[in-house]
């Protein structure tokens, strides 16, 4: 997708600090983090929202699941905890059009989130 950010930042027309990258997903650091760490795991493919997510995107969702786990115990939160989130649509604050989870950690989190 020719306008999206994160289609342009994995296409490397604009720069960002890659924490992971495969053929399918690409994980970086936020850059305006809300935590001490704030990773951003998103699939290659451009996915709109969680409500564009199909049948055959099952297996790139569970990816996702299994490089945050991998991610959460690299940076040291898997043992005090951390969070892996999705915004969508405009009452959950979703700016970037193109699905991304939110890892967040090494902060006491709060709950219910604002
Ligand atoms: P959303 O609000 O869509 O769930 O999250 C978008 C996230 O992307 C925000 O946390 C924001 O700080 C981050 N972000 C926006 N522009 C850039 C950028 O150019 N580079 C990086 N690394 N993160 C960005
Ligand atoms: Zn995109």
């Amino acid at each position: 997708m020719a306008e999206c950010l994160f289609c342009k930042i994995i296409n490397h027309e604009i720069p960002s600090e890659t924490v992971y990258e495969d053929e399918k997903l690409l994980a970086i650091k936020d850059i305006h983090p809300q935590a001490p760490v704030h990773l951003l795991i998103m699939p290659k493919k451009h996915i709109p929202t969680l409500l564009d997510l199909a049948g055959e995107d099952k297996d790139l969702i569970g990816d996702i699941y299994l490089v945050a786990n991998r991610l959460a115990r690299e940076k040291s939160t898997a043992q005090c905890g951390f969070r892996l989130v999705t915004n969508c649509g405009p009452d959950s604050g979703q700016e970037v059009l193109h699905i991304h989870f939110h890892l967040l950690g090494g902060r006491k989190l709060n709950w219910p989130p604002g």
